[in-house]
This record gives structure tokens, sequence and C-alpha cells, in this order.
């Protein structure tokens, strides 16, 4: 192994794969960033500029963790919104802070050509030849497949575990073996092993149980540390929950012809997820789904363009859809009095539908 310690903030359970891509790939030591906390969100806040959206604010805490946990090489992402930007402006505070660091941002990236992203990831350990990058790779992408379908599959399910905690065991025993992976068989096997494991869970699920669908802005949909672990509050309330945005949808495969889907709704792009919010939010409208929840960072311009849209949308289809807008202030209580009444209206026009679908049988 080369001498470097690379990390990359946390998001999601992405770190699995992340570890097996530089330890199998690039032979290097893979610091795994340590679990976003109150601590990270204060660390990042106290050295971002005051108007940044929270993104910025969590990546930047996390990489301050990092460093302390012995990363000496961070890797920034680019996108296409003011994340471009995030990466210069991150090197700057932490080198203005005394961090000796390495960073490589790969901004821009999706202009660059493979060769080129392959020739900054090389400073990571020039001796790697592309040949074994690429024969990790194929592994570090099943991977990420097979975390997302896992967790697709714990989203619809968790609420209704008849024994308490079972899935978030399982889940953890699965992300902790993941790290040991080297080998595409070896992947396959455990990913057999466990899909049983997950399936072989009873649970209890009522035949039409309450549907809602998550949509919003890539990082605080993704970190449920960013988002009040929504998804565990709504699981908590027995809703099957539905959330589109991985990183398998959104980057691997992304969603084709989404102008032509939302055409009916908005003609231009707006940046960022704002296009595959719609698109999901018309698709979650379309089949039937009880209630929508919009989420994103206070001031994330692409997303707060889409919500004139998702409220069109909402009066179209007679679907409820809550808005959140996290900053570093949200109040916990809040965030739980919103939700609850966004549940008692869900429930309570569940239950009005089923009295009228009644009453229909009836009278006829
Ligand atoms: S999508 Fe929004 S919240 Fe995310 S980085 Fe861009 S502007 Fe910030």
């Amino acid at each position: 192994m080369a001498g470097c310690r690379v990390s990359f903030p946390q998001l999601g359970n992405y770190h699995a794969p992340l570890e097996v891509l530089f330890t199998m790939g690039f032979e290097v030591e893979y610091i795994v960033p340590p679990p976003v906390t109150n601590r990270t969100l204060a660390l990042g806040s106290h050295h971002s500029p005051e108007s940044v959206c929270a993104p910025f604010k969590y990546t930047l805490g996390n990489f301050i963790e990092t460093i302390e946990s012995g990363a000496d090489t961070l890797i920034q992402a680019g996108g296409v919104c003011r994340l471009g930007y995030y990466g210069e402006l991150q090197a700057q505070i932490l080198a203005d802070l005394g961090y000796e660091v390495r960073f490589i941002n790969l901004a821009g990236m999706k202009k660059l050509s493979p060769l080129e992203v392959y020739s900054r990831l090389k400073q990571l350990n020039p001796k790697v030849s592309l040949k074994r990058i690429a024969k990790s790779l194929p592994v570090v992408l099943k991977m990420v497949e097979y975390m997302d379908e896992v967790e697709d599959y714990i989203r619809k399910n968790v609420g209704f575990a008849c024994k308490e905690g079972l899935f978030e065991q399982t889940h953890a025993e699965f992300l902790s073996d993941l790290r040991t992976v080297r080998s595409r068989n070896y992947l396959d096997r455990m990913y057999r092993n466990y899909r049983q494991r997950f399936r072989n869970i009873a649970v209890s699920k009522p035949k039409n149980p309450l549907r809602v669908g998550i949509v919003g802005e890539f990082y605080t949909v993704m970190a449920p540390f960013s988002n009040h672990f929504i998804e565990k509050e709504l699981a908590a309330m027995g809703i099957v929950v539905d959330r589109w945005l991985n990183i398998s949808n959104s980057l691997l495969h992304p969603p084709k012809k989404i102008k032509e889907r939302v055409k009916p709704y908005t003609r231009y792009p707006m940046g960022a997820t704002s296009m595959a919010t719609i698109s999901r939010a018309l698709e979650l409208a379309k089949k039937g789904y009880d209630g929508i929840i919009h989420l994103k960072s206070f001031g994330c311009t692409p997303e707060v363009d889409a919500m004139p849209v998702l409220q069109n949308i909402s009066r179209d289809y007679k679907i409820p859809i809550l808005f959140f807008s996290f900053d570093t202030q949200t109040s916990e209580t809040g965030f739980k009095t919103r939700l609850e009444a966004f549940y008692d209206m869900i429930m309570t026009k569940k239950a009005s539908q089923r009295q009228t679908a009644c009453s229909g049988t009836f009278s006829r």
C-alpha cells in the first residue's frame, strides 16, 4: 500500500464501496469518515460562510473530523450547481486553519474524459496501473447497486417488521461485510445470502398501507442526519417509504427523456436535482401515493425553483406535499410537529377514501 490515507465526505452508506475502490483499486488506505453528528455540523458551520447551503457545512465539518482521524488526502466531487465551487473554497478554508492535507478537487468531472479523471486520481498512488483500477470498478459499481436495492427494500418494509430492530441489525451486518469484499463472485454470493435474510424477516403489512414518496435535493435526501432521520420517523409511523434518489438511479443509470416527461409542468431545466424531483413527484402522484415530502437545504436555488411546479402537481392530482427546508438551526420539535400533522392529514384522507369506496359498494 502506498503511504496515502485518503477520504471522501460521508454520504449515506457509500463509504463501503469507496473503501473497496481505494483499497482494492488504488492500493491506498481509506479512512472511513466518522458519522455525521452535531459536532460535525458545529465545526462546519463555524468555519463556513454563513449563507452557504448546508451540504457545504456538513462536508467541511466532516473533512475536519476525517483529518482528525488520520486522513492526509481529501477528495471533493464536483456538481452542477454551486457544488462545483465547493472544493476550491473548502481547500482554502482548511489551509487557512493550518491543516496540511492534499486536496483533490474533481469539480467539472462531467466534462472531463475518463483519462483526465484517472490522471487526477493517480496522484493518490502514481505506481498504480489503469488495469488494476479498471478491475476494481465492476465490483464497486455492482456493490452500489446492491446496496441501493437492499436499502429500497428496507424502506418499504422496515415499518412493518414483526421483530423490532431486525432489519437494522441485518443491514449493519451487510454493510460491515461489504467492506471485506474484493471480488465480484464473492460480492454476488454475499448479496444473494443477505437478500434471502432480508426476505426472511417477518413483516405484518396491511393490504393498503400509507405510501409516501421522498423527493428533493441530492445531499439532504441521502444524508440522514441532515434530514433529521426522516425515513426512520416515517417507518415508525407505519408508512411505506419510496425514495428514488440514490447513486444507482441518479448517476449510474440516469433517467432518460426526463424533459419530455415533465413538459406539461416545466419546459426549462432548473439545475441540479430539480428536474428529477419534478419527474419523480409526477410519477408518485400518478401512482396514487398518499403524500410526497420534499427535502432541501435552506437556500438551495434549484429546489426552490422546483417548489411552485410541485404545488401545481399537488393541485392537479390532489396529492398533499410537505416541504422541508433544513438549515443548521432547524428545530427538532418543529420538524416533528409538522411531520405528525402531515401524517394525521394523509391518514384522515385515506380513511375517508376507504369510507367512500365502502359506501359506493353498498349502494350498488
Ligand atoms: S443542490 Fe442545492 S443544496 Fe445541494 S449543493 Fe447545490 S445549491 Fe447546495
